[in-house]
């Protein structure tokens, strides 16, 4: 993710709700995009970006929880346009839950904000999106993205990723993985579907819950780098679809970071230039990860039949 200036000259983060030293509030403005300083107080502000200067109030979010960064446009929504897509929230009585749900929270925005600027829609779909954050299944269904609460637990997280043998487990890995199973209802299922089926194979043959119930009863399949970013995208071609969407919001992200920092070149208007920049990178953040002892940071290979799938998602943005 990229940093914003704040007026004082300090940096401030995309989550950051305060400047540290100039003590301003400071708010994303969800038309410009920016992070600048709301002033002191919790009154209504102008977003100071000299060329947007929209009127700007806090998200019902913040008042009451102290979290949402984002400021409100319209007259008569207490919550930002990311906050309002919520429909199930965990039972903020119970000890914990509010510490999850800001994980959640925090993941689902930084997933948002770089789906909004590649171009994919957050509102007025069929069907609408929206989330829900609740104790089960971490799954997507007819616009609803599910996430476990558990998943917010990291202790709970790793033990379920060394038991299915993932190279990560995370927030914005599940929702990216999960907002990919929406996109392909919204925008591949009406528009590409033939494209898709060429790309990913037939998702009619064999049956989801019949691919399903045959990839947890196999043996691992060695060579299923070959073809798919991961081991559970040999599943079905609707997972296939979702692993390959969520990989490719992943490099995404990392190249706007470091293209932000100047550590890396690429014309993002050419896929192949990405994914050379972004292989580039993974090596040497996976050396400096392996260096801390740490899980690689770019786990994949992106063989030319892997690369061919991420180049499906990219038209996808391009219209
Ligand atoms: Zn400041
Ligand atoms: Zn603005
Ligand atoms: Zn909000
Ligand atoms: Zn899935």
């Amino acid at each position: 993710m990229i940093t914003f200036p704040c007026q004082c000259g300090n940096k401030l983060f995309f989550g950051s709700t305060h400047c540290v030293r100039c003590q301003n509030r400071v708010r994303m403005c969800p038309l410009c995009r920016q992070i600048t300083s709301a002033g002191k107080t919790d009154g209504p502000w102008a977003c100071g970006n000299p060329s947007c200067a929209v009127e700007l109030r806090a998200c019902k979010n913040y008042l009451k929880h102290s979290f949402c960064n984002r400021g409100v446009v319209q007259a008569g929504n207490e919550l930002c346009n990311y906050c309002q897509l919520n429909r199930v929230l965990p039972d903020l009585t119970v000890t914990g839950n509010l510490k999850k749900w800001r994980k959640l929270e925090r993941a689902k925005h930084r997933v948002l904000y770089d789906l909004e600027g590649l171009g994919f829609p957050l509102h007025g779909q069929n069907p609408e999106l929206y989330f829900e954050f609740k104790s089960g299944a971490t799954s997507h269904a007819h616009g609803c993205v599910s996430v476990d609460l558990a998943e917010a637990d990291s202790v709970h997280r790793e033990k379920i990723r060394v038991k299915f043998r993932e190279p990560h487990r995370t927030l914005v890995g599940h929702l990216r993985h999960e907002l990919g199973h929406y996109y392909w209802e919204v925008v591949v299922a009406s528009n590409c579907l033939e494209d898709f089926r060429k790309a990913f194979g037939d998702e009619r043959q064999p049956r989801y819950s019949v691919a399903k119930d045959a990839y947890y009863a196999s043996d691992t399949n060695e060579h299923w780098q070959q073809e798919f970013v991961s081991e559970y995208a040999t599943m079905h071609p609707w997972e296939d679809f979702a692993e390959t969407f969520g990989t490719f919001l992943d490099i995404v992200a990392l190249l706007n970071t470091t293209q932000h920092f100047g550590w890396s070149q690429f014309d993002p208007h050419d896929f192949k230039s990405m994914l050379t920049a972004y292989q580039r990178v993974g090596v040497a953040a996976n050396e400096m990860n392996r260096d801390m002892g740490m899980l690689d940071l770019v786990p994949e290979v992106f063989t030319p039949p892997v690369a061919r799938k991420l180049e499906f998602i990219d038209r996808l943005r391009r219209g």
